[in-house]
């Protein structure tokens, strides 16, 4: 079977809409076709300042998360990106032959430095797309699931690829996106023209998949709309009523012109109102599922163990190749 790839941050107590629906949903689906690795990318996460405690708390609950929503650890490696060092092994290597102007040039640099200033941003964070590219490079996957705010370092990935590959030998496979037009991007509840995001939202703009349902039915009936009164897909004039429409039918099935015709002349109070139901019947037993799951931490850690284990045997064979490539003295 050809091999899948990805990673999820454990920078929020809980994964949100936007996660699920533009890049996790993908992975369950991904099982039967594919050989997948996912990982926790708690490396990634210290790219910005991270409380110790809160951060290993956050990676098991993450952890608990991708299996609660159907990652099946007999089918998928899962695993801590810290657990496998030949990501941070060939992290290195891809950092040398990568161009200060082409790391530049990554535009999830921009947004997340701009808040503090790039002064005040970590070099890690500057390479952090570097890292990633390892991180895929390393399974010689097939597909890469993520959103379409991943798209450039995606790009950037597979330049690294076929450099390495022109520079000494074919080592890597260029990998390729697999991105869901449709839920590529979920929009931020509150600004609906930004992405919802772990870092970047305000509570008010998220939907969590672990708060309280309540909560989050709360969110969706007080999400920003536009002064008009017509359910109607329109990015452009109706960006918030667009990304409650993309989510009402990514989370039903119901197509967005079936989901138009239900709500022709009801109004928007109607149509947040059933969609917080539809959330509502959705979260609920993801949460049950995830809080059992972190009940028994000795489970949990022995999914990990294996999955570090599977994932370290395709990865050390990776960076072995590139170590050689690269004219390092095998030890013996
Ligand atoms: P952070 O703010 O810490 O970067 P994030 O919300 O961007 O967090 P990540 O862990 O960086 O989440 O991304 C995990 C996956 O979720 C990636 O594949 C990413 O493309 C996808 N993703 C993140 N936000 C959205 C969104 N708003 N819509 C669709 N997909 C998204
Ligand atoms: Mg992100």
């Amino acid at each position: 079977k050809p091999r899948a790839l990805s990673g999820i941050q454990p920078t929020a107590d809980s994964f949100h809409f936007g996660n699920y629906l533009g890049a996790l949903r993908q992975w369950v689906d991904l099982q039967d076709e594919y050989e997948p690795f996912f990982f926790i990318a708690d490396q990634h996460a210290i790219t910005v300042e991270q409380d110790p405690k809160v951060l290993r708390e956050r990676c098991l609950v993450s952890a608990a998360q991708l299996i609660a929503m159907g990652i099946d650890p007999d089918k998928s490696a899962i695993f801590m990106q810290s657990h496998v060092p030949a990501h941070a092994q060939l992290g290195w290597v891809l950092q040398c032959l990568t161009g200060f102007g082409e790391a530049r040039r990554m535009t999830q640099f921009k947004d997340k430095s701009a808040k503090g200033g790039e002064g005040a941003a970590s070099v890690g964070l500057f390479t952090y797309p570097i890292l990633q590219a390892a991180d895929i490079l390393l399974y010689r996957p097939a597909v890469v699931p993520v959103g379409e705010d991943q798209r450039q370092h995606l790009e950037l990935t597979r330049d690294l690829a076929q450099r390495f590959n022109h520079r000494y030998k074919k080592t890597f496979r260029l990998p390729d996106p697999y991105i869901l037009k449709a839920t590529a991007k979920i929009t931020d509840l509150q600004e609906p023209t930004a992405k919802m995001s772990k870092s970047a939202s305000s509570p008010n703009g998220i939907i969590n998949l672990l708060d309280d349902p309540k909560v989050s039915a709360k969110k969706i009936r007080s999400a920003v709309t536009d002064s008009g009164a017509e359910v109607r897909f329109d990015t452009e004039e109706k960006a918030g009523v667009s990304n409650l429409l993309t989510i009402y039918s990514a989370l039903t099935g119901d197509s967005i012109a079936s989901l138009e015709e239900k709500y022709e002349g009801r109004g928007y109070g109607d149509f947040k109102k059933e969609l917080a139901e539809v959330v509502v019947e959705f979260v609920t037993p993801f949460r049950n599922r995830t809080l059992e799951l972190l009940e028994d931490k000795a489970t949990l850690n022995q999914v990990l163990a294996s999955g570090a284990e599977r994932a370290a045997a395709v990865a050390e064979r990776t960076l072995a190749d590139v170590y050689d490539r690269v004219g390092f003295v095998q030890p013996q």
